[in-house]
């Protein structure tokens, strides 16, 4: 593959929806000679491409068209049962190759410093040490690659299994094992409902930090738009942005209604407080549980009970995969970042980097339309001509 040039007008870091779209508007605004995309991944797909196998298209939550050639009529539009991790890869480099992305991969960006008027961007990887200067970045790394685990006492003393849901690979690992998932947004009932129904023998235990939330109305656009609206809210104050799912409670879909039935999803308690070698528990002192076992279903818990359990599957969510900008000291006393402009896009002291899938864009619709926000503002910044 051809080598990045080592000067860039406009560096996208990223190849996922949401750079994709960037480099597409890109083009579209007249830079599509004055960008190029830098992409650390094998293949194309961002990170469709290591998702779980079981993860279907039509499990997930809506992979939405990229602009100018959608799913359909790229890969065909009877794929729901395939893995999205398959479909959603050959769905990008059909794109990619259609519209002539100036795309390099495996391309590692390793850090970001500012040098004069623009940035020095150095590489890792196979290129380690080579430098590439420009002039405005859109950085659009997503989550993938930053799984949050909350930190919890004990958690080095287990001698089970611990997994976070970037591990995960299927449910047959986990037949005839005490299994205690951990979370309450959308993976971690998916995940729960998947491994009680297809691991034998399994059992399932469930604990998070706030109460799962069922919403059995249909999710409207009124919601969806309110709930964007909440997370953009955050990052314009400079607060870490909270995913865009955790404020709208979860969907009641077919799957969960009969999950529910079956009382698959009954078994759940609050947060443990403390992880033990065993297992976990509840406002126990020490390394030991306390006294009694929890191997009921109560989702009563009393203090000093404790939970034994082979595997502790933390579906917890992910952060901004933001280490490389860590030079750019851009996080303020908010601990987040502060955001500006339309879509909330550009980054408020330094209006020259455009972060993508930050707060209130981190879906795959909301990626798409900061993509082309981002490709505007940095052409007037270049003072491009469309
Ligand atoms: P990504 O797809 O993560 O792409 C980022 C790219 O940046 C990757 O290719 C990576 O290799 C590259 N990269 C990262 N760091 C570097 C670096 N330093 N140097 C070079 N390259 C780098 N959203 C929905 O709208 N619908 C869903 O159904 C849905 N399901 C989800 C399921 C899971 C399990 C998760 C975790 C998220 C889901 N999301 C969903 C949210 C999803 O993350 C976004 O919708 C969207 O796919 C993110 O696109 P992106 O382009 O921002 O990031």
């Amino acid at each position: 593959a051809q080598e990045p040039d080592a000067f860039s007008d406009v560096l996208v870091i990223g190849g996922g929806q949401a750079g994709l779209s960037a480099a597409y508007f890109l083009q579209r605004f007249g830079l599509g000679d004055r960008y190029q995309l830098l992409d650390h991944s094998p293949r194309p797909g961002g990170a469709w491409q290591f998702r779980w196998p079981t993860l279907t298209l039509s499990g997930t939550n809506r992979v939405h068209d990229l602009p100018g050639y959608g799913l359909g009529e790229a890969v065909g539009i009877d794929r729901g049962e395939f893995p999205a991790s398959s479909v959603v890869p050959e769905y990008f480099a059909k794109y990619e190759n259609r519209f002539g992305l100036r795309v390099h991969r495996p391309v590692d960006v390793r850090s970001v410093e500012r040098d004069g008027d623009g940035f020095r961007v150095t590489l890792g990887g196979r290129l380690r040490g080579r430098e590439i200067s420009a002039r405005t970045l859109i950085n659009a790394t997503g989550t993938w690659e930053r799984p949050f685990i909350p930190h919890i006492p004990g958690a080095a003393d287990f001698r089970g299994r611990q997994l976070h849901t970037h591990d995960y690979t299927g449910p047959e690992d986990f037949a005839g094992q005490r299994v205690l998932v951990v979370g309450a947004g959308i993976s971690a009932v998916q995940l729960l409902i998947e491994i009680a129904r297809r691991a034998p023998g399994v059992q399932t235990f469930w604990c998070s930090r706030t109460e799962p939330r069922f919403d059995s109305n249909p999710f409207s656009p009124d919601l969806g738009r309110e709930a964007v609206a909440r997370v953009e809210r955050r990052v314009r104050a400079g607060l870490p942005p909270t995913s865009v799912v955790s404020v709208t409670g979860l969907a009641v879909t077919p799957t969960i209604e009969a999950a529910q039935r079956d009382g698959i999803l009954d078994n759940w308690r609050p947060m443990f407080t403390r992880i033990t070698e065993t297992g976990v528990c509840w406002d126990c002192t020490g390394g030991a549980g306390g006294n009694g076992s929890a191997r009921g279903s109560s989702s009563a818990v009393a203090a000093g009970e404790q939970l034994d359990v082979d595997v502790i599957f933390w579906n917890t969510g992910f952060r901004s995969a933001l280490d490389h900008l860590s030079p750019l000291h851009l996080r303020g006393p908010g601990g987040g970042i502060v955001m500006t402009g339309r879509l909330a896009t550009t980054v408020a002291d330094d209006p020259r980097v455009q972060l993508l899938g930050y707060g209130p864009s981190a879906s795959t619709i909301g990626a798409n339309r900061a993509g082309r926000e981002a490709a505007r503002n940095v052409a007037e910044i270049l003072d491009a001509q469309p």
